[in-house]
């Protein structure tokens, strides 16, 4: 017998992925430049919200209509999720909404069950079932416009009490640092993101480049673009020290479009990392890239409607 048909849709700052899956098969598969981030920043956030909403619903539907079996939609989505409503409580790289329910308006005009979650978690979710670790938890951490990750505990996503568990991205690693899109200073994802690493270069040559460019250059042997790539690996290490401090799981994952670029980060990242753990931790963390492509996000977030999600209060 088939598995059923599920929607898992991967929505980013710029663009959107939206996949159909029969268990972990991916059968049928959309992308599309969305803009988001932009149409958040410039229009008051019911119009940015029905934007978004109609974006979504249209692509579904697209789905829909070549395999009208499917039985449910899943959505990562970039933001803080409530674990018990749903509701996005803000989104710091979608400024405007802040306590914004997209899922009953998504159920009622699909008529689909509909399941939300932070995308860094459903990514990292997907990676999970894809890789299937022997410790049965793993950290995914998504280096893209932003720096998400997430925790599977058990096999089980952890989203914590409010939905912010796990927010590696917004770890002050700089005191008094670059304004966050969360409302702080000096977070991670500052420096370490595709928008962090164009502010690294930035700072040097006070011209703006995409990340990508940047890699570009650095990869032709531009040493400040190298540069920018080494502030980036040098933060997120000590974040993710951190973090494995508090944490201690045996299995990281690196994803994200950024990874693409991760040989510029690597050197420095290995040797920032190991410096910054506790003695007894090093060389005992096995942190790898993803090798899911693009697809652990809708993987994941296909796969949401089975997930029993942990957040130690509930
Ligand atoms: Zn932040």
């Amino acid at each position: 017998m088939k598995s059923p048909l599920r929607i898992g849709i991967d929505v980013g700052g710029t663009n959107l992925r939206v996949g159909v899956l029969s268990s972990n098969d991916l059968v049928w598969e959309s992308r599309r430049q969305t803009n988001f981030s932009e149409i958040c920043q410039h229009n008051a956030s019911p119009e940015a919200l029905k934007r978004i909403l109609d974006t979504l619903i249209e692509t579904i539907s697209e789905a829909c209509n070549s395999y009208p079996q499917v039985q449910s939609v899943g959505i990562g989505f970039p933001g803080f999720i409530d674990p018990v409503s749903h509701v996005i409580s803000a989104s710091p790289n979608l400024p405007g909404l802040v306590n914004t329910d997209l899922v009953t308006p998504l159920k009622e005009r699909l008529g689909l069950p509909v399941w939300l979650q932070n995308d860094a978690l459903a990514a990292a979710y997907g990676e999970f079932l894809l890789i299937g670790p022997d410790s049965g938890s793993l950290l995914y951490v998504g280096l893209g416009t932003g720096v998400g990750s997430g925790l599977i505990l058990h096999g089980k996503p952890y989203t914590g009490a409010h939905g912010v568990a796990m927010e590696l991205g917004h770890l002050i690693v700089v005191p008094d640092g670059r304004l966050c899109g969360c409302g702080n200073r000096g977070c991670v994802e500052q420096y370490a993101s595709g928008t962090g690493i164009a502010l690294n270069y930035a700072e040097h040559e006070a011209v703006v480049l995409d990340a990508q460019k940047i890699a570009s250059l650095a990869e032709h042997g531009d040493t400040r673009a190298l540069r920018a790539f080494e502030q980036a690996a040098k933060f997120l290490a000590m974040a993710l020290a951190h973090v494995l401090k508090i944490i201690d799981v045996s299995d990281v994952r690196i994803g994200g479009g950024l990874s693409r670029s991760w040989p510029l980060m690597q050197p420095v990242f290995l040797a920032s990392f190991e410096a910054s753990l506790i003695p007894a931790l090093r060389g005992r963390i096995r942190v790898g890239l993803s090798n899911s492509g693009d697809r652990a996000g809708m993987l994941g977030a296909a796969m949401l409607f089975s997930a029993d999600t942990c957040n130690l209060e509930m």
